[in-house]
């Protein structure tokens, strides 16, 4: 999801790397980039605009925060923005309402009734609730028996609607079968058209009055980044919807749709479709979104959790260690147990921007919380020298330090060989100069 609007945003923050302050020079240059970046995603260029004006504004205001570089704090505020770009609170339905009554609306394609399907099966497993199936798109036959196989899948009852039915007809007398069904959710999948269509938006505003639906949800193909918002904005003005579903959202997405809806239409988006399958639907997280935009885990967390159980001064001794490359094995040691503090030592990495990718190279077994004591073990068996220039350890020193810990040499290479992969990859977060570091690394 997002990934070349992922890369395009890690270049822009290099900017900021080597950086003493944040100031008009740097910001306007690190900023061009994030512009081009969200251009590029297909983001609507006036929230580009407002968008930047408002990150620019910001970082030049704001209070240098204690202990974040002028990387972490661009990546802080623009993590912030991107939040609220996305909608800000996560918005869910409001399930009330008893029916709930929820209309599906989009163009042709965009994911209406496999959305109605996986609304169907998502608000039973967790809410509880009855649904019914309306199929009310009666110009494509196949548009009724697709949802009827749905509903067979999900085992739901369902609307026997007929291409010879009026779909204002079918969605009154669905309304008065649920009740007889005992049903509490109803979801009518409208008719969709290639474009938009004044005779289309005419019935769907007849279904609106004859129904008075409690949610008019809009669903749109999030690959179709701009032209899903303008069609958002023309199902807004005659409809009024009530929110969004971004559909596709586990292909190759650019973003542009996620990122501008929310300010061109000011509905949230509030269910992403993520696969094909019923149960490839998910809650909208703006605040998650966002992070997974800016690859970075969840580096905010860490952050806050960093400046609420260590002391500030020592987080900040140890970024600048990290960033000067001098942070070795013995600076491990004592910061690994400092840092089981703030809970287990997997969640904490995949927190630190960029370590999510160096875990998931490493394979899913690598440094979960019994691999730490092992860890411990091994680093306890290196004499001091050896912590503090880790370069020294040659083979008869690693089968040295094996037998001490009760491991295999193997696991003291790939041990070494993850810490040299984790310090070039804080190296290249935290910023620093040309130096070589303890590895041999550029600093
Ligand atoms: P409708 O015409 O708006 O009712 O669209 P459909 O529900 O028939 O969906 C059109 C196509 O998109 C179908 O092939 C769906 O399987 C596919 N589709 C819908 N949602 C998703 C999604 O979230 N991810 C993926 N990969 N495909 C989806």
């Amino acid at each position: 999801m997002f990934e070349s609007l992922q890369e395009r945003l890690g270049n822009a923050f290099q900017k900021f790397k080597g950086q003493k302050r944040l100031d008009e020079d740097n910001v306007r240059e690190g900023l061009r980039e994030v512009r081009l970046a969200l251009l590029e995603a297909d983001v609507n260029f006036k929230v580009v605009k407002g968008f930047v004006d408002q990150v620019k504004e910001r970082a030049l205001g704001e209070e240098v925060m204690k202990g974040l570089n002028p990387g972490q704090q661009i990546v802080k505020i623009v993590n912030e923005e991107l939040t609220e770009l996305l909608g800000g609170e996560q918005q869910g339905l409001d399930l009330s309402a008893k029916p709930l009554k929820l209309m599906m609306v989009g163009l042709q394609g965009s994911g209406k009734t496999t959305s109605s399907g996986k609304l169907a099966l998502y608000l039973r497993k967790h809410h509880g609730r009855k649904p019914y199936l309306v199929p009310a798109d009666v110009y494509r036959p196949a548009a009724i028996d697709q949802l009827h196989t749905l509903a067979r899948q999900l085992d739901v009852p369902a609307y026997p609607s007929t291409t010879d039915m009026n779909p204002v007809d079918i969605c009154r007398d669905a309304m008065v079968k649920a009740a007889e069904l005992g049903c509490d959710l109803i979801l009518f999948d409208t008719a969709g058209r290639l474009h938009i269509d004044e005779t289309l938006m005419d019935e769907l505003g007849n279904i609106r009055q004859a129904c008075s639906p409690q949610e008019i949800l809009f669903v749109a193909d999030a690959m179709t980044g701009q032209d899903a918002v303008t069609v958002a904005e023309a199902f807004n003005d005659k409809l009024g919807i009530t929110g969004v579903v971004l559909t596709k959202m586990d292909g190759d997405a650019r973003g542009g749709a996620a990122l501008s809806i929310k300010t061109v239409t000011g509905r949230s988006v509030k269910f992403v479709g993520v696969g094909e399958k019923l149960s490839d639907m998910e809650l909208f997280h703006p605040d998650r979104i966002a992070s997974r935009i800016l690859g970075m885990g969840d580096m905010m967390t860490l952050i806050e959790k960093a400046q609420s159980e260590i002391d500030e001064d020592e987080a900040k001794a140890m970024a600048e260690k990290m960033a000067k490359a001098e942070f070795d094995f013995e600076d491990f040691l004592g910061h690994m147990r400092k840092l089981k503090k703030l809970g287990s030592m997997e969640g904490l990495l995949k927190m630190i921007p960029g370590m999510g990718n160096v875990m998931k190279q490493l394979g899913k077994d690598a440094l979960p919380e019994d691999e730490m004591r092992r860890t411990e073990a091994i680093i306890s068996s290196m004499t001091r020298q050896e912590r503090r220039q880790p370069a020294l350890i040659n083979q008869s020193r690693k089968e040295r330090i094996a037998r001490g810990s009760g491991v295999k040499v193997a696991d003291v290479n790939v041990l070494i060989k993850n810490f040299k992969q984790m310090s070039k990859v804080m190296q290249a977060m935290m910023g620093g100069g040309k130096k070589k570091g303890k590895f041999g690394l550029p600093k």
